[in-house]
């Protein structure tokens, strides 16, 4: 079986793979396609149906870039904000802020998510 996407009700011979990992998350999905790159055939289930929202502050630091993009996420695709400022606020009106040195990039679970599990052709999502 090669489509990368599967529901519930598709066949699925068990004896085709090599992992099972439960959780479609940033774990799972990294995880899956980097099996999936050394050539095991990987199945991943995941309880809800892709594309969908999670609470996150949607920040993730510079230093993860890379390694997103080595899972085949294409930045160029997407015009992501890079953030270079915290600031904490209070109700009372008062705030800090602080500048973040390495500093990261914008992007919601919703995009980077949907993103991954669209990739490798050895791996299976079941949702
Ligand atoms: C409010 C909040 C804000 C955050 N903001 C940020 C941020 O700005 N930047 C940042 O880097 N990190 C942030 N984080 C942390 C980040 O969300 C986690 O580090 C990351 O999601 C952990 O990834 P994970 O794959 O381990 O878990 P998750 O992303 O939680 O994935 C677990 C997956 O397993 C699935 N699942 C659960 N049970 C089952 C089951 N029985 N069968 C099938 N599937 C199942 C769930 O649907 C889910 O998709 C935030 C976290 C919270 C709570």
């Amino acid at each position: 079986m090669t489509p990368s996407t599967a529901n519930k009700n598709s066949q699925i011979d068990s004896k085709f793979f090599d992992v099972g990992i439960t959780g479609g998350g940033l774990a799972g999905l990294s995880l899956s396609i980097l099996l999936a790159k050394k050539n095991y055939n990987v199945i991943l289930f995941e309880k809800e149906k892709y594309p969908f929202h999670r609470v996150c502050g949607e920040y993730i630091s510079l230093e993860s870039r890379n390694f997103i993009a080595s899972l085949g996420f294409y930045f160029s695709k997407f015009d992501l904000p890079v953030i270079k400022k915290l600031i904490v606020s209070s109700p009372d009106g008062n705030y800090i802020n602080a500048n973040l040195d390495l500093g990261g990039f914008g992007v919601s679970r919703f995009c980077i998510d949907n993103e991954l599990k669209k990739l490798p052709k050895k791996m299976v999502c079941i949702f």
